[in-house]
């Protein structure tokens, strides 16, 4: 057989296919590629079967329905590379790059792309938070902060520190499942130390999904910077074939909740475009929610269900006896919704707010 020079011979979990580059393109395929400490972790952990989905492209994605902004991060975006939808938070794109990158990654539209949509005027955004007193945190996200060198960091935080009302800065990582070892950079424990004499907390928010991502190279590297005052959080994202499954999420947050990791959000999949296969139901996600929490001692009980849907981020509390699903905004732009129950007729299959009809 002859291909064409963009033609190229890629893997897949279901076999080989020849693609041509402008198929990728068009299909929004991000491209391919995991670290080889996460390819040996996914064989070590005995998880294989589940972790490849993680990071191995599939036929699926050709076909995934849905939509590469979901969260509407495009109509929150106030500097370019700067998002403020919820009054106290700011969200700081640094990078288009990851370590590996995730199949089901909601930021399709930027990772392993050269985005437009990552951060480049400092001096701008430090302007805007400057003006914004009651924004008490920022989160550095992406991409993955940590592939950027500690040296980029630091500039970043050279903006950030001074400002006299954040109180925390937050990075999100996949780093610490990826490659634990970038954490035993002593230039980066110098930057926490920076973070903490500059009087704010330093959170770190890894995203484990499956307790086989949780090597020990991990656990050694959140132990040695929680003693040195650097707070963890966790989210997960509830990945059909990965994870769907209380007793591994239960396994993964107890396991969390040991190395002094708190487990946060598990995130409903979202419905993005060429990744949309993960999903899971909405009443097969409150099973597994209800299931997790079964399993777990209370102080171990610290997740919540979440919807980050473009309205809010939105609790996924229930299926009730009369066919609504009960949810309750964790997070919205308007202060007097937060904490609200609110419900919906419940339809089969439904797995996202827009599934549910209204009424
Ligand atoms: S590490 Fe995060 S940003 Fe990068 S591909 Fe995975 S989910 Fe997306």
């Amino acid at each position: 057989m002859k291909f064409a020079p963009t033609d190229a011979v890629m893997n897949f979990t279901e076999g080989t296919r020849v693609v041509t580059s402008s198929e990728l393109r068009a299909n929004r395929i991000t491209p391919y590629k995991r670290t080889d400490f996460y390819r040996e972790q996914m064989t070590n952990s005995g998880y294989y079967d589940q972790l490849k989905y993680i990071v191995e492209p599939s036929f699926e994605e050709f076909e995934s329905p849905g939509s590469l902004d979901t969260s509407g991060e495009h109509d929150n975006t106030v500097v370019p590379g700067f998002q403020h939808k919820y009054a106290q938070t700011g969200l700081l794109l640094v990078t288009d790059r990851c370590a590996s990158y995730c199949r089901y990654c909601f930021r399709k539209r930027i990772v392993g792309e050269d985005s437009e949509e990552i951060a480049t005027d400092f001096a701008h955004i430090t302007r805007y938070i400057d003006g914004h007193p009651e924004m008490t945190n920022v989160l550095l996200s992406g991409g993955d902060p940590f592939v950027l060198s500690t040296a980029k960091l630091n500039e970043i935080l050279d903006h950030l520190l001074p400002i006299p009302h954040l109180e925390s800065i937050r990075i999100g990582t996949k780093m610490v499942a990826y490659e634990p070892k970038r954490f035993e950079d002593p230039t980066l424990l110098a930057l926490f130390q920076r973070i903490h004499e500059a009087g704010k907390a330093a959170v770190i928010v890894t995203h484990f999904d499956h307790i086989g991502e949780i090597s020990s190279d991990a656990e050694r590297n959140i132990r040695s910077l929680r003693a040195r005052g650097v707070q963890f959080l966790n989210q997960s994202v509830l990945l059909a074939r990965v994870n769907d499954d209380p007793e591994i999420l239960a396994k993964t947050f107890a396991k969390c909740h040991q190395m002094g990791v708190r487990p946060y959000y598990l995130f409903q999949g979202r419905p993005v475009k060429g990744a949309s296969h993960f999903q899971v139901s909405l009443r097969h996600g409150l099973e597994i929610a209800h299931g997790i929490n079964q399993r777990l001692s209370g102080i171990e009980k610290t997740f919540k269900y979440i919807m980050s849907h473009y309205t809010g981020k939105i609790e996924i509390l229930d299926l009730g006896a009369d066919g609504r699903v009960y949810m309750r905004y964790h997070q919205n732009k308007a202060p007097e919704k937060i904490g609200k129950i609110f419900s919906r007729p419940h339809r089969e299959g439904a797995c996202w707010l827009d599934d549910l009809p209204e009424g």
